[in-house]
């Protein structure tokens, strides 16, 4: 038995014995004992009840375990909104904060948009949320996560939205006939199949259909670039976030396919994280 495993120990004792980043703990302590940051700092001479001990012992094994503290807590705070999260889903990054801000800046007013692959719905989601006046779609192939994100939808986005909101089931392009969209964003499976970074950290938890292509991590931006000349409309933007060292290559593929204004954004971090470009009008 471990020392944290121990009856009878109060709130300070778990700060001090689980071997755990201190504010993961916080958060699990949060989490089983219902009470606020303030008050475990107040109580912390308190033990838990009998059956906030059971389900926080539960939460500490399963984060000494490696799982993702988004699983264990079932949400995630992308672009100030809390997102269920569940194995079903990628779990929703700061990075990918970069591809919602180009999209709010790209979309025209009173147009429509379109994300590729949505997961938990954290890119649809808060782009709708943030602009009531663009009608969106977003679409996935998987139903369980096409579960979680509409459970988002309800939770985050008011019913009596200007414009609609919708998901739908779908591989890539194919269940979306002729439709076209103003601005199409995606952040599509991108890591290659042998990347170690697959059996690493919180990554190993996630559904490996949202991680990778099971190719060359290049894939879906060759299916996404090619198709999405017949789904967007004239001067529409496509906007994709992709890996750390994948950039010049989705450039290449926008400009093989005759984009323009090809252009790449950096991240926080300084890497340049998505890529994207305009189809080009027809004279
Ligand atoms: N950004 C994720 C990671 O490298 C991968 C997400 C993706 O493949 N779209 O951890």
């Amino acid at each position: 038995m471990q020392a944290w495993q121990q009856d009878g120990l109060s709130l300070a004792d778990y700060e001090r014995l689980v071997p755990l980043d201190k504010l993961e703990l916080r958060m699990l302590l949060m989490h089983a004992t219902g009470k606020s940051r303030i008050q475990l700092i107040t109580h912390s001479d308190q033990s838990p009840t009998s059956t906030a001990r059971t389900h926080l012992l539960s939460l500490i094994g399963r984060r000494l375990a490696g799982e993702p503290m988004a699983y264990i807590l079932g949400e995630r705070e992308f672009f100030g909104l809390s997102f269920v999260t569940s194995p079903a889903v990628l779990i929703p990054r700061a990075d990918t904060e970069l591809l919602v801000e180009l999209a709010l800046q790209h979309a025209p007013h009173n147009s429509s948009l379109l994300d590729m692959g949505t997961g938990s719905g954290a890119i649809a989601i808060s782009i709708a949320h943030e602009r009531e006046d663009l009608a969106v779609s977003a679409i996935d192939i998987s139903t369980d996560a096409l579960a979680i994100a509409t459970q988002n939808a309800t939770r985050l986005l008011p019913t009596n939205r200007q414009q609609p909101f919708q998901l739908l089931q779908s591989d890539w392009f194919s269940a979306l006939g002729s439709q076209r969209f103003n601005t199409i964003v995606s952040n599509p499976p991108y890591i290659e199949q042998h990347d170690p970074h697959l059996s690493q950290g919180d990554l190993r938890f996630e559904p490996l259909s949202a991680l990778t292509d099971h190719a060359d991590g290049l894939s879906a931006y060759r299916h996404i670039v090619s198709t999405a000349r017949q789904h967007l409309s004239a001067d529409g933007w496509l906007l994709m976030e992709h890996g750390y060292d994948q950039a010049d290559a989705v450039r290449a593929l926008l400009l093989q396919h005759q984009y323009t204004e090809v252009q790449s954004w950096r991240d926080l971090a300084g890497i340049e994280r998505v890529s994207g470009g305009k189809l080009q009008t027809e004279d």
